[in-house]
């Protein structure tokens, strides 16, 4: 999955949300955020976020922002 993580917070733009074929993002409390169990793992968003705040989770240190974009993404 993909995770939007600290650079989303009070972003503005939502290039991301228009490309993504499944529509997984979700608004959280101060950032968009990428349900983690509808995510088809595509890529297309994160060149396309200004903010460069989309990581793939096989990065280092991924954990918490999967919990994070999890929590405000299953409030919906
Ligand atoms: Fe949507 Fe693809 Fe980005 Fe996942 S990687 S949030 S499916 S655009």
């Amino acid at each position: 999955t993909y995770v939007v993580t600290e650079n989303c917070i009070a972003c503005k733009y939502t290039d991301c949300v228009e490309v993504c074929p499944v529509d997984c993002f979700y608004e959280g409390e101060n950032t968009l955020v990428i349900h983690p169990d509808e995510c088809i793992d595509c890529g297309v968003c994160e060149p396309e976020c200004p903010a460069d705040a989309i990581r793939p989770d096989t990065e280092p240190g991924m954990d918490q922002w999967v919990e994070f974009n999890r929590k405000f993404s299953e409030q919906w």
